[in-house]
């Protein structure tokens, strides 16, 4: 169970552990191109992980303004650069957080090849 979690967070196919999630940074594959294993039957499936990145931004973005003001660190802009950090937080933790979702999708039966359902 926990080298599942380990093969999707390491790009790989939770179904095969051979084939690629992703083809790029954000861009995850329809299905493993290895063993036809397909990662989103649902439209709607990928709101976790956007709510996920958000709540990663939000969360950046809450402790920076807080360490910034109760840590009398503030300097002129601060807020933009708070803001373009808590941004940046939300992006990249969004490929993580879709890595972890196909690895949830399996888990609860949802990732499968077309030509060998459940
Ligand atoms: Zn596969």
């Amino acid at each position: 169970m926990g080298s599942m979690w380990i093969t999707v967070m390491g790009n790989r196919c939770p179904y095969c552990q051979r084939g690629a999630l992703f083809e790029s940074w954000f861009g995850l594959r329809e299905a493993c191109a290895d063993c036809g294993a397909r990662f989103s039957r649902q439209p709607g499936a990928w709101v976790g992980p956007t709510v996920g990145s958000y709540g990663v931004g939000g969360v950046v973005g809450i402790v920076g303004g807080v360490l910034l003001i109760g840590g009398n660190l503030y300097f002129p802009h601060a807020e933009v650069a708070l803001a373009f950090v808590a941004c940046a937080a939300a992006i990249v933790s969004y490929r993580f957080w879709k890595a972890a979702w196909v690895g949830w999708l399996y888990d609860n039966g949802y990732v499968y090849p077309d030509a060998d359902p459940p």
